[in-house]
């Protein structure tokens, strides 16, 4: 068989990726790139990853990203496709679409949206026309860009009405929905959507509270559990599908799939949904992260996911717990999920400043603008961080407060942590053997 480096040094013979031998083959043709890819997996493995939206996805489901199927146009939905040879790709669709309304109790799933915020805009192409009113959490409160800000379509096209969280007496006190307030807010503004989920709120959200506010007012509810599903999947948070109109949310956080979205519906919304992401707001699907979403699904029903989903929680928690101790102010007292939102301010920096510090010793998480802040958004007062991808690594509740340690001795400006940060990392290998 001629190998590509005796036809010609441009033709790339393609390969099956099998474990690293993908990376190597890519080494030999194409050396810049390699080095780029490999050092990623290099940086991934030797820092502390605390960046609350991310996770380490497993070997299944990078293996169906890399697979043949990244090259099939399949526009359409399985039976009934705009092109030939969609058989095996209509399966794929089929067991991942399958294994998320069983997994999440949905009557409707749709696994196309390429991303969280695809799964947004087809939420609210399918629910509403441009000019109708939305009750969303602020941006300033911890909303997503794409439940109403002035730069995305959804702030562009949509009047948008912002419910916040309470101030608290303290600031452990606060940080939490204010239900009343997003009782008022829903009968002076009279929504046609309301939505809940956000980018940084740690505790549960009260499904039912929102539900009964939205039957108040007429209104349709949609769930952005963009961070919790995997928590949801898991069993270590409530199931917002009995209380959604339609829930979205993305693959590749708490989940631990792929970088993708998810929309899930009760049969009377189905084809609205459908026809929110095909044809109105997406082309061809992309069939390898959809056979990447069927992998993680399945994953994601064992009984080995379920204690995972707890382990984050308990991580968090303690976590949490030591950070306070050592004098980080956590919102909201503490947290239910993988996720941390804390005030640095009271160890003299910035959140900009605590995002750069804690780089430069390896520990990688982001800055936060907290509800309420004092600082311009550009420095923030916080920090925000989550649990997902060490406790995918392996880390329980007796490395937290080492983690929390580590944090706040680079937030007080010491140097030299790097080799400790990663003597700690490097025991807990993402993609052991
Ligand atoms: C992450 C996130 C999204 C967007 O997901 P992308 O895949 O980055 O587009 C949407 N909503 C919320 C609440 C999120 O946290």
């Amino acid at each position: 068989m001629p190998t590509a480096e005796a036809s010609s040094p441009h033709i790339v013979t393609p390969t099956l990726p099998a474990g690293g031998r993908g990376l190597d083959e890519l080494r030999a043709h194409d050396p810049e790139l390699a080095d780029i890819l490999l050092g990623e997996a290099q940086r991934q493995a030797s820092c502390l990853q605390l960046i609350a939206g991310e996770n380490f996805t497993s070997p299944a489901v990078l293996t169906a990203l890399g697979s043949p199927l990244a090259n099939k146009y399949a526009e359409g939905y399985p039976g009934h496709r705009h092109h030939a040879g969609c058989e095996l790709v209509d399966l794929a669709e089929r067991l991942a679409v399958e294994r998320a309304t069983r997994l999440f109790g949905a009557a409707h799933a749709n696994v196309q949206p390429y991303s969280g915020s695809s799964a947004v805009l087809a939420a609210y192409a399918a629910l509403l026309v441009p000019g109708d009113t939305v009750l969303a959490m602020s941006l300033a409160h911890g909303g997503h860009l794409t439940h109403g800000s002035e730069s995305n379509f959804s702030g562009r096209w949509f009047r948008i009405a912002g419910y916040g969280v309470t101030r608290g007496e303290t600031f452990e006190e606060g940080g939490l929905i204010d239900y009343e307030q997003l009782r008022d807010l829903a009968h002076r503004h009279r929504p046609k959507a309301i939505v809940c989920g956000g980018i940084a709120y740690p505790r549960h959200i009260d499904y039912a509270a929102f539900r009964e506010i939205a039957d108040d007012v007429g209104a349709y509810l949609i769930v952005d559990a963009a961070h919790t599903l995997g928590l949801v999947a898991g069993g270590a948070a409530p199931n917002p599908v009995p209380y959604a109109d339609v829930v979205c949310a993305t693959t590749h956080k708490t989940l631990r799939g792929p970088r993708g979205g998810l929309v899930l519906c009760g049969a009377d919304l189905a084809q609205r949904i459908d026809r929110a992401v095909f044809p109105f707001s997406q082309g061809g699907p992309h069939m390898h992260a959809v056979a990447a979403k069927a992998a993680a699904l399945a994953e994601a029903a064992r009984p080995e996911f379920a204690l995972y989903a707890h382990q984050v929680v308990a991580n968090a928690r303690t976590l949490a717990g030591a950070l306070a101790a050592q004098g980080v102010r956590i919102a909201t007292g503490g947290t239910d999920t993988h996720l941390i939102a804390a005030d640095v301010s009271a160890l003299g920096v910035t959140g900009m400043r605590a995002r750069g510090l804690c780089a430069a010793a390896g520990i990688v998480l982001d800055k936060y603008t907290l509800p309420y802040d004092t600082e311009p958004c550009t420095a923030g007062s916080g920090i925000r961080l989550g649990t997902a991808s060490v406790t995918t690594q392996g880390m329980r509740e007796e490395q937290m407060p080492q983690v929390a340690d580590l944090i706040v001795r680079a937030l007080r400006e010491e140097r030299g942590l790097a080799g400790e940060v990663a003597e700690l990392v490097e025991a807990f290998p993402p993609y052991p053997g």
